[in-house]
């Protein structure tokens, strides 16, 4: 039954978001295949499993959180002769994937689920580790409206925003558009505060007339890369995350690849990939993605 669910991938992100279905009253069984994440989840009041099969066998959903779609994919298919989780699966069950991955994987797993006669959802999220342990996580959820509603109160307990972004393979894509969209923002606020240094301007003084003119976006008011006009962005902690470099590099890797897939004439997209992919390569995979501005500075004339 639907009460029942199979957790598997218990991360930083999997870990918080299996304890507060616990806490919501759904009968979870975890698995990882790091033990040290699977005792981290028991500890915290997670029942486990022994292994992959043993996780599904009676779960009404199989929900994955892993790093990429080739995990998923593997995992759904099995490898090394292991059984996969779609042959593990009681007919008709749930295969709901939170995991980040390319639009095509998720299509490519909502497919293989169906053809093995399972539901399929794909429902990534947007809020972070602190959002996970909160339950205040954003999901972008495709699948057929159905399964849609079938899964939309767990979701809930886990988050605060449930969204429906359309069929198969639609949250993945409402994921990467936001963050191809976030990713060029901040770019173009951290070369516009480089610049206003260059000119004189302060940081206030640009923000004040930016903030209420058309230049505002999250990057500049919620996410602010310079620290003080916005006491809580992660500028002002030395650019602890908030959103990492690495994870920012991550999903717009994904978003390129569904544009080149999808033949779309884009140009920042491309660009912004290749400078965070830069700037988690030198240092900034652990720190906020707002961290590009110190990065602009640095490599601008005149240090
Ligand atoms: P993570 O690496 O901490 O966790 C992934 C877990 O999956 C690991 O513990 C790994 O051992 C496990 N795993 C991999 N293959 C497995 C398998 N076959 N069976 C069981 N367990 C398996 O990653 P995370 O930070 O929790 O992120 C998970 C997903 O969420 C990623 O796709 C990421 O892009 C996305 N995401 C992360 C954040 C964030 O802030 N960390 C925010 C939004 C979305």
């Amino acid at each position: 039954d639907n009460a029942t669910i199979a957790f598997l991938g218990l991360g930083h992100m999997g870990g918080p978001m299996a304890v507060n279905l616990v806490k919501g009253g759904y009968h979870v069984v975890g698995f990882d295949v790091v033990p040290a994440a699977l005792e981290t989840a028991k500890a915290q009041g997670v029942p486990t499993a022994a292994s992959p099969v043993e996780a599904v066998s009676g779960a009404g959903v199989v929900l994955t959180m892993f790093p990429s779609g080739q995990h998923v994919l593997d995992a759904y298919r099995g490898v090394d002769g292991q059984p996969g989780l779609l042959a593990a699966a009681a007919p008709g069950t749930m295969f709901l994937d939170c995991s980040t991955i390319n639009v095509d994987e998720a299509l490519q797993a909502s497919a293989l689920a169906v053809d093995a006669g399972h539901l399929a959802v794909d429902a990534p999220v947007s809020g972070g580790v602190v959002g996970a342990e909160a339950g205040t996580l954003t999901f972008m959820v495709g699948g057929e409206p159905d399964d849609f509603e079938t899964v939309r109160p767990m979701l809930e307990v886990m988050g605060k925003r449930v969204v429906h972004c359309g069929g198969h393979g639609g949250g993945q894509a409402a994921k990467i558009c936001n963050n191809l969209i976030l990713g060029v923002s901040m770019i173009a606020v951290s070369e516009a505060f480089v610049l206003g240094e260059k000119l004189g301007l302060t940081h206030q003084a640009l923000f004040d007339v930016a903030s209420a003119a058309s230049g505002q976006c999250w990057a500049l008011t919620t996410n602010c890369p310079v620290p003080g006009p916005v006491p809580t962005s992660p500028a002002n902690r030395d650019y602890q995350p908030g959103f990492a470099g690495a994870l920012m590099a991550k999903d717009l890797k994904l978003a390129v690849n569904a544009l080149q897939s999808t033949g779309v004439a884009a140009r920042l997209g491309p660009l912004a990939s290749e400078i965070y992919d830069r700037f988690a390569a030198e240092g900034g995979a652990g720190r906020d993605f707002s961290g590009i501005i110190t990065d602009i500075r640095d490599k601008s004339q005149g240090g």
